[in-house]
């Protein structure tokens, strides 16, 4: 069947004021994600690096509000989890634990504190704090699948710093867990076994080897994990994880697990150098106990406050028509980010 790279190209005109009011054709890509279907519109402006931003501002504005995730009142303030679930209420790992969310966005929904520390830059995480983070999570979802045979669709998700919706400056994974896929969590399992049904090949196993036969979009691989930027952004820069052979989060192994960590250093060090301050990521499980057609996959989405007034990059476009926005081609990202990889 093959992995099908669908595109359409189109301009529009303007009269341009900088030019005299002269002709100025535009011109946008659409292009069609190669599992899903879902469209991105890539404009690729000729943006390089973008500005730096002064986090120290960032950090004063979030001064007085109130953290639970610090050290010193952690575990007088946060939820347990009742014992039955997880004896003594929290799962520790290192600086890393396991709490439950007050919010409800799942059946199993759970917060990983990763650092003890409240504001941790990306420059100064460590292997060993993202190790420990993945791997209490994967403990945690190993605990679910014990005691409840019906959590069978997990991820575990980031929001780092406001800017991606996160409420808490302490850097914090999530954890949903139960018994329905999220929506693009959902067409993506559907999407690769129909794949599979439709050719025998495994969409995940098709993808890494055109897209390293390519290298347009290919950045390398760390063990068994795979990265690559993604053909159909969905935010400015969109970077792909996948770990072959692993259908669910659980089967993860310490190798993997260490891969990704050093992956995603890789990854921050890239954001750091061209001053991406913020950043989304979901590592997606497909079915627990399902067939052999899903790969575990993460992706990170950059994510910041668009000047001069620091307006969401989220629109109506994604809000309300679900269609991402690119601003960069993902060939020219990878461009950049090989040299890392
Ligand atoms: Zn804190």
């Amino acid at each position: 069947m093959g992995i099908a790279f669908k595109s359409r190209v189109q301009s529009t005109k303007i009269l341009d004021p900088k030019t005299g009011y002269e002709e100025k054709t535009l011109t946008l890509e659409t292009r069609w994600d190669p599992l899903t279907g879902r469209t991105s519109r890539v404009l690729d402006l000729p943006i390089k690096k973008l500005d730096a931003l002064n986090m120290e501002e960032m950090l004063k504005r979030c001064g007085d509000v109130f953290c639970p995730f610090c050290p010193d009142v952690l575990e007088q303030v946060t939820p347990r989890f009742a014992d039955d679930l997880i004896a003594g209420g929290r799962l520790r790992f290192g600086e890393a634990c396991v709490l439950p969310n007050r919010l409800p966005f799942d059946r199993y929904c759970a917060v990983v504190v990763l650092t003890r520390r409240h504001y941790c830059p990306l420059a100064d995480f460590t292997e060993e704090q993202l190790f420990n983070g993945f791997s209490i999570a994967r403990s945690f979802l190993r605990r679910l699948v014990e005691v409840d045979p019906a959590a069978r669709f997990f991820s575990i998700n980031w929001n780092y710093l406001p800017m991606s919706g996160g409420s808490i400056i302490h850097p914090h994974l999530q954890i949903i867990g139960g018994d329905l896929p999220t929506h693009y969590q959902g067409e993506m399992i559907e999407g690769g076994r129909s794949y599979r049904q439709q050719g025998g090949n495994i969409f995940w196993d098709d993808l890494l080897t055109t897209e390293a036969d390519l290298g347009e979009r290919y950045l390398g691989a760390l063990g068994n994990t795979a990265w690559l930027t993604s053909y159909a952004p969905l935010g400015f820069a969109d970077i792909m994880a996948v770990v072959r052979e692993r259908t669910s989060i659980i089967d993860l192994t310490d190798q993997d697990l260490g891969d990704l960590a050093r992956g995603l250093l890789k990854v921050f060090q890239y954001f750091q150098d061209f001053n991406h301050y913020s950043f989304n990521l979901g590592l997606y499980s497909g079915e627990y106990g399902g067939d052999d057609s899903f790969w575990v996959n993460a992706r990170i989405v950059t994510r910041r406050l668009l000047p001069p007034v620091g307006a969401s990059d989220v629109s109506y476009f994604e809000k309300l028509h679900r269609e991402s926005i690119g601003y960069k081609k993902p060939e020219r990202l990878c461009e950049e980010m090989k040299a890392y990889f």
